[in-house]
Formats: structure tokens, C-alpha cells, sequence
């Protein structure tokens, strides 16, 4: 099989396989493939962003499994302005709006600029999902001049590159007529992309359509009006809006600009060589910098647009309190400290990028564990290789990391997040109670890093009103006024409780305590009277032990309580 093709005719294809191919096939075969990524550092990185950078991962893994030689190139684009001042900073930032991200301080005081702040716990989230870039910056790449001749050689073309802009801004017009409203909408975000220019509408329209702009030499702001441009001198002059300066700038010299982001964007594919990025749904609309990107990167520098997959939103659902400095918005830090990374990385490996799913904080966790606990017993078993075992793969190891970390020994989700409810104890005291629930094990470690996402969980996203609250004291009131039936059901449990406590023990009780009442066996089938007596019995337990009507399972939550808390809070008064 040639090198770069797929190892198997016989193993399933996904979406990764198809956009690797693809990737080759833009390289051409046997030459290195560069998969890219980009973002901008402009705020907290949320998880719908995920998708931009775990993409291209997943495509470069693909890749490197069939020794292909490949590179997952991110630029982080901190060379872009600073936009606007986020709820929770103070007001005084707006000064900064206009300079780059990297010129901006930090307000936290923790990091050496806006940007290092923002890209840090990505960074971090990064590396726990095994996520490896090779990361450039944008302040660093046009501040050293490295893409001088690009930006000369665009400014000298500076006439075709604004015949293609302006083509496709009359196309935007003319669309109008029977869009949707979504359609509408993203015309404006797109248009409010491009023409994010504070000086476009100068007095020198022409010169304000100009392809590069500079941060102003005084103020740092890109609030500037190029006034006139010299090709045989390469000198830009401009006028500063903020601070009024009128300067010149030499593009044969000079690092203090950046190309307008929809030449910047192509400029970077041909540079990089780039074969494979995705991009967002709102790069992809009419007249966006994807369309413009496509006709500039072949017209002007000499590359084709790289292979490309469309990914849609990633929402989130049933959050409580966010730790997040997001206001409100879960980063993959936030998601990590509940979700094992592997399961994260799943959640973005098993649809295909044009599918939007929400990453749910709420409940729905504990099937989600379920549900990929039973994928990886049948990712065991070779002969059920199929689409869903392969997307386990890909989430489970990376080709430089090999496996990432889960538990040595594997206890449900919903098991270690009602032992840590019920307890609202130490990691050793929960490891305890599950160890007599039927999993064996030497230390705590060996439920980690299960045990502590579990924990977390339990205290940040189950809410206040769900959660279980042991009775401090004896309901007596309630344990006065007890049916005959009730006072009985009462005794035989405390009679026989076991003390140590097993959890197969203290169920086999739970559910024979109504039959012996009834002169059945503790192992005879329930009758409906069984039944009936079952749901008053439990309803009851649960009222005296935790003050409600349900709770965790009740021989999960009478092995957390413990023999002694069991008896002072179901004993009638004497
Ligand atoms: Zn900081
Ligand atoms: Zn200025």
C-alpha cells in the first residue's frame, strides 16, 4: 500500500480517516503534511474552541499512525487588537483597545500580558488532553520580519487583492434579497470582520482599503489612516485617530503592522504550507475570510486553499456554579475537572465536526460515564472493531503519550459520586465505603482520576437542592408516632445489621427485611404485598436517615452512614 494511504481496507472509517486523506492528498503523497490551527487569546478559550485545535489533532494522530510525517502547526494570534473591555475588568482597560494583544497588560497581575493569560489554561487543558503543537505567535512572527516579503509583495498587489475584497462585498449586498435571518446575521458578523477597520471610512477610502496596517508608533493603537503609500521607497504614511500622529513607517524595514485578516489568513497558509485546517461555521459565509482566503492564497501567493473540515458549535448544559472565569462560559479546564480527558476527547472524536452537541455538566455525566465504560469493554474485544470502538481508540491514547491516564481500577461514576455525596468525606474514607461495595482495591490511587472528577462533580454541579444531607439528630417526632409494621421493620434491620458492613449483606437486608415481616425468606420472591411494603419501607428510611422521600441507593447510603450513625438515627426513644 502506498505510504500515506490508509493501513487497512478492513478497518472502519470515520471522519478522521477521510480528512487525512484528504490532507494527503493536498500534500501530495510522501511529502510532510502540515495540519494547522490558529486562535486568538482574546478572552478565556471555551469549549466550542476545542474543536479548532483537537481537529487538525485528531488528523495529525491519523496521520502519524500511518508514518506519514506530519507537524500540527497552532498560531495563536495574539498580534490582533485588542477589541473590547469584558465585564470584570476595570473600565480603565479601554485605553488598551486597538494595540495588540500581547502590548495589553495583564489585569489579573498573574501573567506577562493579556494574551499569556488567556492562552495559559488552554495550554494546560492541552497538554492533559495529549494534545501536542508545534505553537507559533503572531507577535513574534511580524515583529521579526519573517513575513516581509509576503507584505511587500501584497502591498505591490494591493489593486487585485481590493478587486477580490470588493467583489465579494457586492455579492454580500446582493445576497439580501430572499436570505433568512440567519443568513442575514451572519452577513453582518462577517462584513463586521472584515471592515473591522477603525479608518475605513476615511476620508481616502481607497488608501483605507489598504491591505496592511500599522500599530501607531506613538499610541500602539492600529486607530490609523494610511494617508499615502511610495512603492519605489516602500514608505507608508498614516495619521493616527487616537493620538493625531503623522508618521511614516518602511515596509522594507519596519516590523510594526500586520496584514488586514482576510490577506493575513491565505498569506499564513502559503507560508506554513498549510494542507489541513478546520474552520468554524462563521469562516464559511458568503464573502467570508474562508471564500476571500480560497481566491487570494492562489491569486496572489501562490498556494491552493488547504483541505478543510466545517465545524459546528459546542454548547454546554446543566451547569451549577462555574469555577470559570468564562462569566459563565465552561472551559476544557472546567470540563477536565469532572470529565477523564479521554472522554472529553471523545466527545469531539465521535461526531463528525459538522455536528453541534452540548457538553452537559448535569446528570447526564453519570450515563456518560456509563456509556463509555461499556465502550471500552467492547474496544477490548477485536472482532466488534466497528466506527464507535475506533473512536474509543483515538480517545484513549495518543501515538507519543500512549495511554492517557484513567483508573486502574474501574468503579462506576455513579457509584463514586453517591458515596461522595453521601460522605461529603476525604478521598480515603470514600475509597473505603467502595472497597465494601465489591471493588477490592489497595490504595486511593487506584480509583484515580476518577474518584477526584467525582468529587468534584458531586460539590460543583449537583445542585444544592439534589444533593444528599444526613440527619444531624433523630427525627423523634417521626420515631414516636411509628406503625406496627414500621416499628417491626425498624427492629429486624437493626437487629441484623451487620457490622463490618458488605454492600451484597446490607442489600440482601434492605429488600428482606418487609418479606420476613411477612413470614417470607430473605431470598423468596417479593409478592405485590412485598412490593408495596418495599417502597413504604425505603420511603421511610430515606425520611429518618437523610429527611426525604429518595436518595442514593439506600445500601449505598447505609454502608456511607456506617453501622453506628445507622442505629442512633433509627432507633425509636426508649
Ligand atoms: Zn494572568
Ligand atoms: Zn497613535
Amino acid at each position: 500500500m502506498a505510504r500515506g494511504g490508509r493501513q487497512s481496507q478492513g478497518e472502519p472509517v470515520d471522519w478522521v480517516t477521510r480528512a487525512a486523506d484528504d490532507a494527503v492528498r493536498h500534500a501530495g503523497e510522501g511529502n510532510l503534511v502540515t495540519v494547522a490551527s490558529g486562535a486568538s487569546p482574546s478572552g478565556p478559550i471555551h469549549l466550542g474552541n476545542v474543536r479548532e485545535f483537537i481537529t487538525p489533532h485528531f488528523v495529525a494522530e491519523e496521520l502519524r499512525r500511518r508514518g506519514v510525517p506530519v507537524r500540527h502547526l497552532h498560531s495563536w494570534d495574539d498580534f490582533d487588537r485588542f477589541r473590547k473591555v469584558p465585564a470584570g475588568v476595570p473600565p480603565e482597560w479601554a485605553d488598551h483597545i486597538g494595540r495588540p494583544l500581547t502590548a495589553v497588560p495583564d489585569p489579573w497581575q498573574c501573567h506577562d500580558n493579556w494574551s499569556e493569560h488567556f492562552k495559559a489554561p488552554l495550554q494546560d487543558a492541552l497538554r492533559e488532553l495529549g494534545v501536542e503543537m508545534e505553537e507559533i505567535s503572531q507577535t513574534e512572527m511580524y515583529t521579526s520580519g519573517a513575513y516581509r516579503d509576503q507584505v511587500l509583495g501584497a502591498v505591490s498587489r494591493r489593486e487585485e487583492i481590493e478587486a477580490v475584497l470588493a467583489r465579494h462585498r457586492t455579492r454580500k449586498v446582493s445576497a439580501g434579497e430572499d436570505a433568512s435571518a440567519q443568513e442575514v446575521a451572519d452577513l453582518a458578523e462577517s462584513v463586521a470582520n472584515e471592515d473591522d477597520d477603525p479608518a475605513a471610512t476615511g476620508s481616502a477610502e481607497a488608501i483605507a482599503r489598504f491591505p496592511y496596517r500599522p500599530y501607531c508608533r506613538e499610541c500602539g493603537r492600529d486607530t490609523v489612516i494610511t494617508t499615502a503609500y511610495d512603492d519605489a521607497t516602500t514608505t507608508l504614511s498614516y495619521t493616527c485617530l487616537s493620538c493625531r500622529l503623522e508618521a511614516t513607517t518602511d515596509l522594507s524595514c519596519d516590523n510594526d503592522g500586520k496584514l488586514v485578516w482576510k490577506v493575513d489568513w491565505p498569506m499564513r497558509w502559503a507560508y506554513e504550507s498549510v494542507n489541513f485546517e478546520p474552520a468554524g461555521r462563521d469562516h464559511m459565509t458568503p464573502g467570508s475570510s474562508y471564500t476571500v482566503g480560497t481566491e487570494i492564497v492562489s491569486s496572489i501567493f501562490d498556494w491552493r486553499a488547504p483541505a478543510r473540515v466545517i465545524y459546528a458549535f459546542v454548547g454546554f448544559a446543566g451547569m451549577q456554579k462555574m469555577s470559570s472565569s468564562a462569566g459563565g462560559v465552561p472551559t476544557a479546564i472546567d470540563a477536565l475537572r469532572i470529565l477523564e480527558a479521554p472522554m472529553l476527547r471523545w466527545l469531539y472524536v465521535r461526531r463528525t465536526p459538522t455536528q453541534a452537541f452540548d457538553v452537559d455538566f448535569g446528570p447526564a455525566v453519570v450515563r456518560l460515564y456509563d456509556e463509555w465504560d461499556a465502550l471500552g469493554r467492547k474496544a477490548a474485544d477485536p472482532e466488534k472493531s466497528d466506527v464507535a470502538t475506533l473512536a474509543w481508540h483515538r480517545a484513549s491514547a495518543t501515538t507519543s503519550g500512549g495511554l492517557l491516564p484513567t483508573p486502574a481500577l474501574v468503579v462506576p461514576f455513579r457509584t463514586l459520586s453517591s458515596v461522595a455525596d453521601v460522605t461529603a468525606g476525604s478521598a480515603e474514607h470514600i475509597s473505603r465505603i467502595v472497597e465494601s461495595s465489591g471493588f477490592p482495591h489497595d490504595s486511593v490511587a487506584e480509583l484515580e482520576p476518577r474518584l477526584t472528577k467525582a468529587m468534584q462533580w458531586t460539590v460543583e454541579h449537583v445542585p444544592a437542592a439534589e444533593r444528599t444531607t444526613v440527619r444531624e439528630t433523630p427525627d423523634a417526632e417521626r420515631l414516636a408516632s411509628l406503625t406496627e409494621d414500621e416499628e417491626l421493620w425498624l427492629r429486624i434491620l437493626l437487629d441484623r445489621l451487620p457490622d463490618p458492613m458488605a454492600l451484597d449483606e446490607v442489600t440482601a437486608l434492605v429488600y428482606g427485611v418487609p418479606k420476613v415481616t411477612l413470614g417470607l425468606g430473605v431470598e423468596d420472591a417479593p409478592t405485590d404485598q412485598v412490593k408495596a411494603d418495599q417502597k413504604d419501607f425505603f420511603r421511610l428510611l430515606y425520611h429518618l436517615l437523610v429527611a426525604k422521600d429518595r436518595g442514593p441507593r439506600l445500601p449505598t447510603l447505609i454502608l456511607a452512614l456506617g453501622p453506628e450513625t445507622v442505629r442512633r438515627l433509627l432507633t425509636p426513644p426508649a
